[in-house]
């Protein structure tokens, strides 16, 4: 028997109807006047904050095909939640229904075939768990929290993506749930164009339910950040803009500004302390690894060195608490970039030498190497031919800081989006609009456009970043 809602937030559709759903599931059905509603709609990032009618906690496919029936059948909006990780807050709905994936997280390796499958709402930790007895990992990015979904949907970058591509790359087949209700299995043989389409096209085709990946022999990496005195950075950065253009695959490294956290395990005398690291993952052979970090080393004088032989899973989580654990405030703004020319460093140095709190920072990750190995138009993930993606975020545990942090944030990215390449990861984006939307996947929107009309003319997956269906 569901609870009736409390009168602040509308359950959208009639009582029956919703009884009828509910006794479908296997998985619970939450309302507002759940105890567990709250901790049900909390989202990864705290500056969001919406109120669903509905949480269906989906255990099965089934589940999913009868809360997106009801959904399209009585017109309630409808959000998806993989990991909840997503920056603009998607996976939730103010007064609408959610299907919450989070039951769906098993994980299948076949170390044989070298392949994953993996359900929907799993996380990233839960496939490194499951792969790394294996010596396998599939490439995804570089926090084990995050959700394998919209990851994945969105194109997905990290440590291994220089080597072995974006995950999407490594995405051999997906099943999924259309609007109509209808199961499909999508794979470069089934449903060609919607496979096209979810390689970088988000959650805009439906709901998927399992993922089957291509895993690679990643075990032990020589991995973690290297971190340089803030009167370095200038000096860092322009030898990282020409380096990583060349780098062996093998070698992956992210730049970033950061400021050491206050009461973190790192050396107190660097707490407070504004830093430039590139954190490296190198997955060649190990006995050549320090000979690799040799000219590395030599670069300034670092202030903390935690580069060193590891697991991999160790690395996906190094991360999750350090810097990032759930519940802080956030606010994105990503731009691709091709080059970083001598006034765009002038600019980073301005703003990444006064971060406004410990937590705020910008982050270059190299999307070249292997991702440049498939063409733009080969799948919907549009800006294969550039170097890095950026992302600059406000990050605070401090609502009362969410406007200094926001702000900072949009003048950082105003500064130097006159000198980017035009669109942005659409995982690395708040609700910017259609024209942002539109730009980051230029000359593919009429493609995704006429592929969403086919499968889903009414847009009943419309949360999200939005592909509206052709002609509508
Ligand atoms: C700390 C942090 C670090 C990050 N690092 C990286 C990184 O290194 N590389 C990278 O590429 N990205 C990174 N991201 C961005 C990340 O890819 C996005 O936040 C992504 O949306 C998270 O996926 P999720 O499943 O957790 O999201 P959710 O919030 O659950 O969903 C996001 C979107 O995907 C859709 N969706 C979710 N599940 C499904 C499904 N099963 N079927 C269809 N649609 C679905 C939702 O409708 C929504 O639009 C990071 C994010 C955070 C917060």
């Amino acid at each position: 028997m569901l609870r009736e809602a409390t009168s602040a937030t509308t359950i959208p559709a009639p009582a029956e109807a919703v009884e009828e759903m509910a006794s479908e599931l296997r998985g619970d059905v939450i309302t507002p006047a759940d105890a567990a509603y709250d901790d049900a709609r909390t989202l990864y990032n705290a500056m969001i904050d919406k109120r669903p009618g509905l949480i269906s906690r989906c255990q099965n496919v089934a589940d999913v095909i009868a809360a997106v029936n009801f959904a399209r059948e009585h017109d309630v909006d409808l959000a998806i939640h993989g990991g909840g990780h997503n920056g603009a807050g998607l996976a939730m709905v103010d007064d609408g229904l959610v299907i919450d994936l989070s039951p769906m997280n098993g994980v299948r390796v076949d170390p044989g075939a070298r392949t994953v499958r993996v359900q929907g709402g799993a996380t990233w930790g839960e496939v490194d768990h499951a792969t790394h007895p294996f010596g396998l990992a599939v490439p995804s990015g570089i926090i084990s929290t995050t959700g394998v979904a919209g990851l994945t949907l969105g194109g997905g970058h990290g440590y291994l993506s220089r080597k072995y591509g974006l995950t999407i790359d490594n995405l051999l087949e997906v099943d999924m749930v259309l609007a109509d209700g209808s199961f499909v299995t999508v794979s470069e043989d089934e449903n060609e164009d919607l496979f096209w389409a979810i390689r970088g096209g988000g959650g805009n085709f439906g709901v998927v339910t399992s993922f089957l990946f291509r895993a690679h022999p990643v075990d032990t990496v020589y991995a973690g950040p290297i971190i340089w005195p803030i009167d370095q950075a200038e000096e860092i950065l322009r030898w990282y803009r020409d380096f990583i253009v060349d780098a062996p695959e093998d070698l992956y490294g992210w730049f970033g500004f950061h400021r050491v956290p206050t009461g973190s395990p790192l050396p107190q005398e660097l707490h407070g302390a504004h830093g430039a690291a590139i954190t490296w993952c190198y997955t060649g052979p190990m006995d050549q690894a320090e000979e690799v970090f040799e000219p590395i080393r030599a670069l300034g004088t670092p202030a903390l060195d935690l580069a060193g032989p590891m697991p991999y899973p160790a690395l996906q989580s190094m991360f999750d608490e350090l810097y990032y654990p759930p519940g802080l405030q956030w606010y994105w703004k990503a731009d691709f970039v091709d080059e970083i020319s001598d006034r765009a460093i002038d600019l980073h140095l301005e703003y990444g030498s006064n971060l406004p709190t410990e937590l705020c920072t910008m982050h270059l990750y190299p999307i070249n190497g292997a991702v440049h190995d498939v063409g733009r138009n080969d799948t919907a993930f549009s800006y294969r031919d550039v170097t890095w993606s950026r992302v600059i975020v406000g990050v605070d545990s401090d609502p009362a800081n969410a406007d200094r942090i926001s702000r900072w944030a949009k003048e950082y990215w105003q500064a130097l989006h006159p000198l980017s390449a035009g669109g942005g990861y659409v995982n690395f984006m708040m609700e910017e609009g259609q024209d942002r939307i539109q730009a980051t996947y230029r000359g593919n929107y009429p493609r995704l456009a006429a592929v969403k009309q086919k499968v889903d003319p009414d847009n009943v997956f419309h949360v999200n970043q939005n592909i509206k269906p052709a002609g509508r």
